[in-house]
């Protein structure tokens, strides 16, 4: 199914609650919200259902970040990233300047990139993920990694401590923001173009002789044989 003819609609937190308790693999569904969003196919029929709120971490609760903190869907393509999608667009149109969300390794985050979000922190590992709808049996207690994403303003800058369950990972060499643990490849220095572009701009302006070095008052020009000042 293409994205096209998938439709968002607003839900009450109850529909939408109801709708994760049939579908969603381990949590019970969050028990307040900002606002939900619902997808449906060209048929009207509901094919999944995304919860956003305040973000659980109140490191992260500086009152510009809301959290995805519940999307589920039957498996329909295309629904999870078109969901993911619309969050962001009503987050920003409310004036948020940042959307998180959590996902556990072996989810993935094929949607969540489809949607232009990236992956922020890797959190501790805490034991277990035992949950009454999908009991482990494993013999080692489960480790199971998880994973912090987000989609930010070009202007959001982030703080610079990281929260409290997030491991200490790379920083962006520009803002100092989380880098996402490397996935392939070479280490990213820079959390996103608009930092590697700033970097670059910074580093292009204050090299001598180009950019935009203002002129010095006449007094502290160099005025000796050598060139420093008498
Ligand atoms: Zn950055």
């Amino acid at each position: 199914m293409t994205r096209r003819q998938l439709r968002i609609e607003p839900v009450s937190l109850a529909d939408a609650q109801a709708f994760v308790a049939r579908h969603h693999r381990h949590h019970p569904a969050p028990v307040g919200h900002k606002f939900s969003q619902a997808v449906t196919d060209q048929r009207g029929q509901r094919r999944g259902v995304a919860i956003t709120g305040r973000p659980s971490a109140r490191a992260l609760n500086d009152g510009r970040t809301l959290e995805v903190t519940r999307v589920c869907t039957d498996g329909t393509a295309n629904a999870c990233s078109a969901l993911l999608a619309a969050a962001w667009r009503a987050a920003r149109e409310l004036g948020f300047h940042r959307l998180i969300t959590y996902t556990q390794a072996e989810e993935g985050g094929a949607s969540l990139r489809a949607a232009g979000w990236r992956m922020a922190a890797e959190l501790r590992p805490r034991n277990g993920w035992d949950s009454p709808g999908r009991p482990r049996h494993d013999q080692h207690p489960t480790r199971v990694r998880r994973f912090r994403w987000e989609v930010t303003t070009p202007d959001f800058r982030h703080a610079e401590q990281p929260a409290r369950d997030e491991k200490p990972g790379p920083r962006c060499a520009f803002c100092t923001g989380p880098l996402g643990p490397a996935t392939r490849g070479r280490p990213a220095r820079y959390c996103g173009s608009a930092c590697r572009q700033a970097a670059y701009r910074a580093r292009t302006t204050t090299r001598p002789g180009v950019g935009s070095r203002r002129p010095r008052p006449i007094a502290e020009q160099p005025t000796g044989p050598t060139g420093e000042a008498a």
